[in-house]
């Protein structure tokens, strides 16, 4: 029975040293089933010298070498299920910029383990019964949409299956029907937050909408703040990734203070990125997943590339399993250069700062690594007075040199020259590759 403010109060506020003991229960169980049943991973045991029966503490979980991306490249698109592919009763996919996609296979378990996951984390950002949700993410091979869907639907929800495009569409229906909580990436958001703007359509009277579920992309608090003001909603960070489920592995509480990742499902590490060494709890470093109830494509300290750290400190929501911090970038998208590592989302926070500027953006990297950034200005972001434009773009080239410490050229646009994202964003186009 669901009441209160806990979807699964026992679970989510087990106590810690409780929910250890299930994590290392978990463990023992999926090494086994992995063992037995994943030829993929029977190799990577063998090839160390590791048995099952080695893990007996989940200190032990260290011992066990990682899984990649291209592991699960090399083996599309069925090479890591674990048992007969008969089992597979829905797949989807991330695309790859390059060769094989990363495939998810989920079997009958899989499916209920991802929908009671994605319920937790909608209901723990408020989601009940009676609120209309619009899903906006993309529908299809992509996570977000279904799995959102899939979650809505254990609350007993009413679900605008939206998915992405026809802006102008979306916001009809969400005036129309009374849309209460919209699930998109952020920025989508952000576009809709602006075509609204420019229809002459003010969120905070013309719609009931109270809470934005927003993820499938890093984001910045900056944008979080942008969203916030301009629509009045509260914006919750949902993170999880194909590889693991989807959307589901964590989301942020009431308290805004870092994303719980669900430990009865999930394990989490920190590592040195460069090293594989396994970092304290609070330091910076690339997310590892293992995951304990998945058991199609079950996944053993899964590299991430994403870039975040571990905050253990109580939360004031009751909530016992632990926070990541918001991600600060994947080292997939980390730049290089000049021989400086550079995140995107450095470069965001420092024009999101900037009341004048607007929010589309792109990064260019070209020639001998020379870094030009192109923003749009506000709507209301340029008075007539060149020589106004001219000092903030010096003042954007020096922050984003302190920021950065690489000093960029910088194009000021007028709102609306950049292409619009109506998926994930693409925010970067280094042409040093091509
Ligand atoms: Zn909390």
């Amino acid at each position: 029975m669901v009441v209160g403010k806990y979807w699964n109060k026992k679970i989510e506020t087990m106590p810690v040293e409780e929910l250890r003991k299930l994590q290392l229960q978990k463990l023992r169980e999926q090494v086994k089933h992995c063992y037995e049943d994943s030829a993929f991973y029977r190799r990577k045991f063998d090839g160390v010298g590791l048995k099952p029966s080695d893990i007996r503490t989940l200190d032990d979980l260290k011992k066990i070498p990682f899984t990649i991306k291209s592991d699960l490249k090399d083996n599309y698109p069925f090479g890591m299920v674990a048992g007969k592919t008969d089992q597979i009763v829905e797949l989807h996919a991330s695309s790859g910029t390059t060769g094989n996609p990363i495939v998810g296979s989920y079997n009958k378990n899989d499916m209920d383990v991802w929908q009671e996951l994605v319920a937790r984390c909608i209901y723990t950002v408020g989601g009940r019964s009676q609120d209309i949700i619009h899903i906006a993410y993309g529908y299809g091979l992509f996570t977000g949409g279904l799995g959102l869907h899939y979650g809505a639907q254990k609350i007993g929800a009413k679900i605008v299956p939206a998915s992405g495009g026809m802006t102008q569409r979306q916001i009809k229906l969400m005036k129309d029907l009374g849309t209460t909580i919209v699930a998109c990436t952020p920025s989508f958001m952000v576009y809709l937050a602006e075509t609204m703007m420019q229809e002459g359509i003010d969120p905070r009277k013309d719609l009931k909408l109270k809470k934005g579920i927003f993820g499938a992309e890093p984001w910045s608090d900056k944008i979080r703040e942008r969203i916030e003001k301009e629509t009045g909603i509260e914006a919750y960070d949902i993170y999880g990734l194909t590889e693991l489920c989807g959307p589901g592995v964590s989301v942020e509480c009431e308290e805004h203070h870092g994303l719980h990742v669900w430990e009865d499902h999930f394990i989490v590490e920190t590592i040195n990125p460069d090293t594989g060494e396994v970092l304290p709890p609070g330091s910076e470093g690339e997310l590892v997943f293992t995951t304990l109830t998945k058991t199609c494509m079950p996944m053993l300290r899964y590299r991430t590339r994403d870039i975040s750290r571990i905050e253990t400190s109580k939360c004031k929501c009751g909530r016992t399993h632990r926070r990541l911090a918001r991600i600060t970038g994947r080292s997939d998208d980390m730049l290089i250069i000049r021989g400086v590592n550079i995140f995107p989302q450095q470069i965001e926070r420092v024009l999101m700062s900037f009341p004048q500027v607007g929010r589309n953006y792109v990064i260019i990297i070209e020639g001998l690594d020379d870094m030009t950034i192109k923003v749009e200005l506000a709507a209301a972001g340029f008075d007539g007075q060149v020589e106004h434009l001219a000092a903030l773009q010096n003042q954007l080239i020096e922050k984003l040199k302190a920021e950065t410490w690489v000093r960029p050229k910088v194009d000021l646009l007028p709102a609306g020259s950049l292409p619009v994202a109506e998926g994930k964003a693409k925010r970067v186009i280094d042409k040093r590759s091509l």
